[in-house]
């Protein structure tokens, strides 16, 4: 887990928003905001946060328990619900739906980030444990050792290759944009063309062929497990 990881609050009221970002900086923690359901998901999926802090009553066609539902299924970021006073069934079904916690509005934001620390504290001891493999099908990737074995069997792989596939690997199950993967795995400063991302995993395909559980998601980009 990277310490620099930000926290991302997904909240629409700007007011809530501000106020959660402002005792979050103070603690010293980077703080990303988005103010709908779209724009929470796609930054989770590119800035891979630490932690979501997450406002059950978003507008637009996906509410919170949607977002929450989604993050499950694709990432084991932890997720804390805001609900409203009157909101105990959104407080049971987000719980249900794996959020890790919640805090009911109004609330204090002392009392917030005393949460979030200690959901942080789990998490990131958790993690540490099981962080160095990552496994996805029959492909297992040592971020330690930087090895790739497919069905047990060590395989070669280029520097730009294997941080791709361990880049794929630690968002399994999300759909990544070319674009992304060019920012996450060549640097933001890196220029060049979107195919570069097809050619490599051309090559990841070919390297580990049926192995691979790498999807292409036309018009898109790639999804792996
Ligand atoms: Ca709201």
């Amino acid at each position: 887990m990277q310490t620099d990881a930000p926290i991302v609050v997904i909240e629409d009221d700007p007011n809530i928003a501000d106020l959660v970002e402002l005792y979050l900086r103070r603690e010293g923690y980077r703080v990303l905001q988005a103010a709908d359901a779209e724009k929470g998901l796609g930054l989770v999926a590119r800035e891979r946060p630490r932690l979501v802090v997450l406002d059950i009553g978003l507008p637009g066609e996906i509410d919170g328990l949607e977002v929450c539902r989604r993050l499950r299924a694709s990432t084991q970021v932890p997720v804390l619900i805001l609900t409203a006073r009157d909101g105990e069934i959104d407080r049971v079904l987000g719980l249900e739906l794996g959020a890790d916690d919640y805090v009911t509005k109004p609330f204090s934001p002392r009392e917030l980030v005393a949460r979030i620390r200690a959901i942080l504290r789990r998490s990131e001891m958790a993690s540490q444990k099981q962080a160095d493999v990552l496994v996805s099908g029959e492909v297992e990737v040592d971020t330690a050792r930087r090895e790739v074995r497919a069905g047990g069997e060590v395989v070669a792989l280029a520097t730009r290759e294997f941080d791709l596939l361990s880049y794929l690997a630690s968002n399994e199950g999300l759909v990544l944009s070319r674009r992304q993967l060019l920012d996450a795995v060549w640097g933001q400063g890196w220029y060049g063309d979107e195919r570069t991302v097809d050619v490599h995993v051309r090559q990841l395909r070919k390297k580990l062929g049926d192995k691979l559980p790498l999807a292409t998601v036309w018009g898109v980009g790639y999804r792996l497990g």
